[in-house]
């Protein structure tokens, strides 16, 4: 069993215009941290989400334009081939309050966002890849 101390908080905002993976990623790795969980709220301009198609082991991608407020995210971060890696779920919500939700991907380019992550630490769980799901998943 794996089991971590909570290091410490962290938070932060990701610049505007910015992708807002590439730009989380990019935080962590700079505030070295290997090995969390984290929440983003805020709103984005347009946004990827993806859905993972479970008999053809494929993510479907789904585009989604115009502002859209970030209602809900839930994430973790470890690693994936040694590198630092944010798994993000988000529900996203129009100006109706419609909303949208699945695993965030690129390109999803942030108006403002507000990043909360707790850093663990401990030995990050590291992905690799598994045949019986076809995702990277901890071992
Ligand atoms: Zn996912």
């Amino acid at each position: 069993m794996v089991q971590f101390v909570m290091l410490k908080g962290h938070l932060f905002r990701l610049p505007y215009g910015s992708d807002l993976l590439e730009a989380l990623t990019e935080e962590l790795k700079r505030r070295g941290i290997r090995a969390g969980f984290l929440s983003v709220m805020g709103a984005v301009k347009e946004a990827t989400l993806l859905y993972y198609d479970q008999g053809k082991r494929a993510y479907r991608s789904r585009r989604i334009k115009g502002g859209l407020e970030i209602a809900s995210t839930v994430g973790n971060i470890s690693l994936r081939e040694g590198e630092v890696f944010v798994h993000l779920h988000a529900v996203l919500a129009d100006e109706e309050g419609r909303t949208w939700g699945g695993h965030l991907g690129s390109p999803t380019e942030v108006f403002a966002v507000e990043a909360f992550v707790l850093e663990l630490q401990g030995e990050p769980p590291e992905r690799s890849y598994d045949p019986l799901t076809g995702l990277y998943l901890w071992r």
